[in-house]
């Protein structure tokens, strides 16, 4: 067993080891700079973010909050419908609850996993005003035909890039198509700082100062003591600004080093009786996650574990559906479509160890675990 080697499922730490003296410098920077929160360091992220993305950029507290401030700034009300995949992380709908509007769920396309377009169409009524397009795992939603039926319809689009920091669609970026793009930079996501973050694309500066207002609490440019709206703490700390926009100079670089792993899985797992990751025509995906679909909940199961012996950390990503989380099913408002392809996927996902710091002999041992495993996953059944 002398070259047993033992694989995470995530790599946070060892980022964080790698800008670790870059870290330690610019907490000395921040507190000698008399500033904390909101101050020099914000303003330069979102240039930075702009110069990027293209779009004005307004940082957030989280992505979670910054899901919540582009549905206000979209105006979304009370009682208002918002149309979301049923499959996703809670967050996505639970902005829409926490402002007082109904998620609907829909199903999603079997290809590729994200938001299904007939389903969305399926689903539009009176008081459907939103749409929240999820680009799960780094694989985006087919934005054209989603804008051009919400356009249609009268309905905002909001792209939810907790997962795509960097990905294109047709050479747009994720968060750049639809009317709103918000991005978590959640310590886990691929542009994470230490803690929580976030930050909204729009293209209005109009909307850009209200997001602005909004996230601040509803304070008016001139006197900060004068309120004229409603508003939230969700303001970014100068910290997390500073730390981030380190880390954007290498979000491309990391990317790659994804696509390169996918790469080397997809090629090694042709033969085996599972699908890996799909990439569609004219998206160049990322990969938050490497996210495998296998025939049964109990192979999952027995997959997981052979793994687990092996030394090889995965995660079941799909063991409930949002719909069916407790927090919904018990009685938060909500609105559910049929969702038959998504059911069918419940316990069947699993994802396989997916970050830039994996050494190439971890991916080799993760490639032969699975092998191996495969072995007696297909004995078992
Ligand atoms: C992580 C995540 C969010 C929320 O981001 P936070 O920064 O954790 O609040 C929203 N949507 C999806 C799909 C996510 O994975």
């Amino acid at each position: 067993m002398s070259d047993f080697v033992r694989v995470s499922a995530e790599g946070t730490h060892r980022r964080l080891d790698f800008l670790k003296s870059k870290i330690l410098s610019l907490t000395s920077d921040v507190i000698n700079s008399g500033e904390y929160i909101s101050g020099t360091k914000v303003v330069a992220l979102e240039k930075s973010l702009k110069s990027k993305w293209g779009r004005n950029s307004i940082t957030t507290n989280s992505g979670n909050s910054a899901l919540q401030l582009a549905l206000l700034a979209a105006g979304v009300s009370p009682g208002d419908e918002v149309i979301v995949p049923a499959l996703t992380y809670i967050s996505t709908s639970y902005a829409v609850s926490a402002v007082g509007a109904i998620p609907c769920f829909v199903d999603i396309n079997p290809h590729n996993f994200t938001i299904d377009l007939e389903a969305v169409r399926n689903a539009i009524r009176e008081k459907t005003v939103a749409i929240i397009a999820v680009h799960l795992y780094g694989q985006m939603v087919e934005m054209k035909p989603l804008m051009q039926l919400a356009s249609e319809s009268g309905l905002k689009v909001i792209e939810d890039v907790a997962h795509a920091q960097g990905a294109k669609y047709k050479n747009n970026y994720a968060g750049c198509i639809g009317d709103f793009g918000c991005f978590s930079m959640h310590l886990g996501k691929n542009l994470g700082g230490l803690e929580d973050g976030g930050f909204i694309t729009v293209s209005a500066s109009k909307d850009a100062l209200q997001l602005q207002s909004l996230r601040d609490p509803g304070k008016t440019q001139l006197n900060k003591y004068i309120h004229q709206e409603f508003g939230f703490r969700a303001r970014m700390g100068e910290f997390t600004a500073a730390m981030i926009d380190l880390e954007l100079e290498f979000l491309e670089h990391w990317n790659c080093r994804r696509q390169e792993i996918a790469a080397r899985y997809n090629a090694a797992f042709a033969s085996l009786p599972f699908q890996t990751p799909i990439a569609i025509d004219e998206c160049e995906r990322t990969f938050y996650k490497y996210v495998i679909l296998v025939d049964s909940a109990q192979e999952r199961l027995a997959l997981e574990n052979r793994l687990e012996a092996l030394g090889i950390q995965t995660e079941n990503v799909c063991s409930r559906i949002i719909p069916e989380q407790p927090v919904y099913a018990i009685g938060l408002p909500c609105r559910v479509e049929p969702l038959n392809v998504v059911k069918k996927l419940v316990g069947r996902l699993l994802s396989l160890p997916m970050y830039p710091e994996l050494e190439d002999k971890e991916v080799d041992a993760v490639i032969s675990a699975v092998h191996q495993a495969y072995k007696k996953v297909l004995v078992v059944n």
